[in-house]
């Protein structure tokens, strides 16, 4: 039970986030604008006088989820009516979520999508104009397909010593069972020039892992005409002369280049690591999903990150359950998982998104579903398990992240494996050498040998 004390409500806010990394990064920029207007952050909803919510809309489980969430801040709205709640990002800007989230939830007093939430210091004003007049609540959805990229939000970081930086919004791909373009608009690439002054004043805060953000980074820049491309920015960003760490999400298989590859492996500050979704291991499948890639023209991606890099970390997005999904489909996933030995995959079970093209597609039943994601899943486990006994015995760079718990630190090789070891707090940010002694199923577990 929350500690429902609401004494201290002036100054503090609360931010629950729902869904991917882009999503913590736009909370992070809301809470620059919040800290800005003299706030502090909170843990407890509680305590908080403006509690906003980051939605995500990808599946129909976090749709559920977050009206749920939704649902239990009316009991906190009514013990203190000067509260305000701020719901904003995917959910609502899908066609006609605004108008539900504000009659199913009245108590909610600012609706916001996902290009406008830089308005929010705007839109609290208005709302206590609003309510001075009593005029009820703020809802403004931005349903323009190219918003514009907004510079001018600080982030107030809370990720140290990683830090996110996008360097796109939008996406143009349309695959078919997804609600991104729908509802984050098309393609917007961000000036390189602002992209690497921002890395530069990360890494000089001292900052140690970068990972630029993206929905399909390897199309940086096709909506600019600076001639800078994807390719060029990490060339740019190659010749950063500190030590730090640089990764990248998400790389579409379709545009993934040879060059950038080998850039990858020759540069030694950025990550042997690739997180390259595949969806599915059948062509028929990867038809209907409109990934516009086959199985060969991912394996050849696959051998040239092989040949480049040997020990590449690389991860991958994997679905089951596509409309029209057969046994044979899905044994061809299967079959591409075990060739490629991903270090670790995110597996998941289709859901129709309405507004996409797969949902009007004729669906599979549930228990069908169900099954094949435990075979996918028991099968990855095998194959996560088997390389992270290759592990044992090594000594491996180890950027510590986080101390959990008094005298326990935990961090990840460049390839994104997460190693827990014991140390004291103050190394957090520090590169150390991690002596790999045993595999636990979530974690490597070691200790440190000394420090880089
Ligand atoms: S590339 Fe496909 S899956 Fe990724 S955001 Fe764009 S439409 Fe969605």
């Amino acid at each position: 039970m929350e500690n429902l004390i609401t004494s201290n409500l002036e100054n503090k806010y609360y931010i629950e986030t729902f869904g991917c990394q882009m999503n913590v990064h736009e909370s992070e920029k809301v809470a620059g604008i919040l800290v800005s207007l003299g706030y502090e952050e909170t843990k407890e909803r509680a305590q908080a006088k403006i509690i906003v919510f980051n939605t995500c809309c990808i599946r129909d489980t976090a749709e559920k989820k977050i009206f749920g969430n939704i649902g239990e801040l009316k009991i906190l709205k009514r013990l203190d009516k000067s509260r305000i709640i701020v719901i904003f990002g995917c959910m609502t800007q899908q066609e006609g979520m605004a108008e539900l989230v504000a009659s199913k939830f009245p108590f909610v007093d600012i609706i916001l999508g996902t290009s406008n939430v830089h308005l929010l210091a705007d839109k609290i004003k208005e709302l206590e104009e609003r309510r001075a007049r009593k005029r009820g609540k703020v809802i403004d959805i931005d349903t323009n397909e190219r918003p514009a990229v907004i510079e001018d939000v600080v982030p107030y970081r809370t990720s140290y010593p990683n830090a996110w930086v996008n360097i796109m919004y939008g996406c143009n791909n349309f695959c078919s069972y997804c609600i991104v373009p729908y509802v984050r608009g098309r393609e917007r690439s961000r000036n390189p020039e602002l992209i690497l002054e921002e890395i530069n004043a990360l890494l000089k805060a001292g900052y140690k892992e970068i990972t630029l953000l993206g929905q399909n980074v390897d199309s940086y820049g096709s909506d600019r005409n600076d001639g800078v491309n994807f390719y060029t920015l990490l060339n740019k960003i190659a010749q950063i002369d500190t030590k730090f760490r640089l990764r990248f999400m998400t790389s579409h298989p379709k545009d993934l280049s040879e060059e950038v590859i080998k850039l990858i492996a020759e540069t030694p500050n950025f990550c042997n690591n690739i997180h390259l979704p595949v969806q599915a291991g059948s062509n028929a499948v990867l038809k209907a999903m409109n990934r516009r890639y086959d199985r060969d023209r991912y394996f050849y991606l696959i051998d040239l990150i092989k040949k480049y890099m040997p020990d590449c970390g690389v991860t991958s997005d994997i679905m089951v359950g596509f409309p029209g999904e057969t046994e044979e489909d899905f044994l061809d996933t299967l079959d591409l998982v075990k060739k490629v030995r991903y270090h670790n995959a995110f597996t998941f079970i289709y859901s129709p998104r309405k507004g996409t093209v797969a949902a009007k597609m004729e669906q599979i039943p549930y228990a069908i579903k169900s099954e094949r994601i435990k075979r996918l899943i028991a099968l990855q486990n095998q194959i996560t398990l088997e390389i992270s006994e290759t592990y044992v015995g090594k000594i491996k760079e180890v950027l510590v992240e986080d101390a959990p718990k008094e005298g326990y630190l935990c961090g990840r090789t460049d390839c994104g494996r997460l190693v827990n070891f014991k140390g004291n707090k103050e190394m957090v940010g520090q590169f150390v050498n991690v002596k790999i002694e045993k595999n636990k199923a979530s974690a490597l577990i070691g200790e440190i040998v000394n420090e880089c």
